[in-house]
């Protein structure tokens, strides 16, 4: 089912939470809500099913606008952060719930292959009581994905599984949302979740939409700093910068001469993912005919062993650290280093209005 929201607000204290959204949730869709906390998600998602009243704006199921239908009402399936069970219940009857209420077909035979799915087949006959905080919430999964609902409605509802657990439960979810084919609108404010699971990513900050796009679109094509340096571990690297001339610019204390023709404008913010940038020992020799590709000098703050990387921290500035990714020789604390990137990786952005520019 295609879900449209226009222009809808929330206001709490005449202060915006949500403000003037507006988007399409195509058929079947996994659409991932992605944002800090505190940006408006929730409500977001509240407003879709219906426990909380949009101040201004329309939600429409379909063609059907549901601003005033009670959430029974609206055949979602809700999962929360605080899984609420019944504690009465053993996890089978807990699971099997929403199907006994509405009188379902096969009811044993779907309770146990989602139960199996997610790894709780030897729990059925436990209580949530006997449960830890992470069988908990597979069950409260278990409970919204047996049947079969117009829209899943859920809210950062892996976040208390363990790191492996959550692994696996990302993998299940996804299969089970591509076999259904049920328009899903998931709230997280974590990324990897987001560039993981959704089909595309609406990404939010202080109530309002910022972007919204496949993975691939949000993390090669930001279309402001918010959204660049919200997305990508480490976040994007970035730096004020001063337009000297065609081919030189300013950064710090440097004089850094540029392969190619700048922009035209007096100041811009130069990004560029960790990734993109590679390390040699030494200061770069600058000054008249620096050698392309041009490079940046730093002093490395700290190196950061991952196993299979390492970050470096690298100061470029007085107040200015950027992140590198990967593995270069030779790399110690202090010690001056040459920062290198080719100009096709640059995302520039304008220093007032932070949006991109091309
Ligand atoms: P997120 O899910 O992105 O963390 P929320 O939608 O939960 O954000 O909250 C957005 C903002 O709205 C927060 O600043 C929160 O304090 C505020 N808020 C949420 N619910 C209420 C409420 N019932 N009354 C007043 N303020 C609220």
């Amino acid at each position: 089912m295609k879900i449209r929201l226009e222009n809808l607000s929330k206001v709490y204290n005449h202060d915006f939470v949500v403000k003037n959204l507006t988007m399409d949730i195509n058929s079947g869709e996994f659409l991932v809500v992605l944002g800090p906390s505190g940006s408006g998600k929730s409500t977001t998602l509240n407003m879709l099913a219906g426990l909380e009243i949009p101040s201004s704006g329309c939600i429409f199921f379909h063609e059907r606008m549901v601003n005033n239908v009670p959430p029974g009402k609206r055949d979602v399936a809700l999962v929360f952060q605080n899984y609420a069970l019944y504690p009465h219940m053993k996890v089978y009857d807990n699971i099997a719930f929403p199907l006994k209420i509405r009188k379902e077909k096969d009811m044993r035979q779907k309770v146990l292959k989602m139960a199996e799915m997610l790894g709780l087949s030897v729990l059925l006959q436990k209580y949530p009581k006997e449960l830890s905080g992470g069988e908990r919430q597979r069950v409260a999964l278990a409970r919204a994905l047996v049947r079969n609902p117009q829209v899943f409605l859920m809210d950062e509802p892996l976040s208390n599984l363990d790191a492996r657990l959550r692994l696996s439960a990302r993998g299940e979810l996804k299969k089970l949302q591509r076999q259904r084919n049920v328009t899903t609108l998931y709230v997280t404010h974590d990324q990897t979740e987001a560039l993981t699971l959704g089909d595309r990513i609406a990404i939010m900050d202080k109530g309002s939409l910022q972007q919204i796009g496949t993975p691939d679109e949000i993390y090669e094509n930001p279309q402001n700093a918010f959204v660049a340096s919200f997305v990508g571990t480490p976040p994007m690297n970035m730096a004020p910068i001063n337009i000297r001339n065609t081919h030189s610019f300013i950064l710090g204390d440097s004089i850094i001469e540029f392969p190619v023709l700048l922009p035209v404008k007096p100041d811009l913010i130069l990004g560029v993912r960790p990734e993109k940038l590679t390390l040699t020992t030494g200061k770069p020799f600058s000054g008249e005919g620096a050698s392309s590709p041009f490079t940046i000098p730093g002093t490395v703050e700290h190196v950061e062993y991952l196993g299979h990387e390492s970050i470096s921290h690298v100061k470029i500035a007085s107040n200015i650290i950027w992140y590198v990714k990967g593995f270069f020789e030779g790399i110690k604390t202090g010690e001056w280093v040459s920062l290198r990137f080719s100009p096709d990786d640059i995302h520039w952005f304008d220093p007032i209005t932070k949006t991109r520019i091309e």
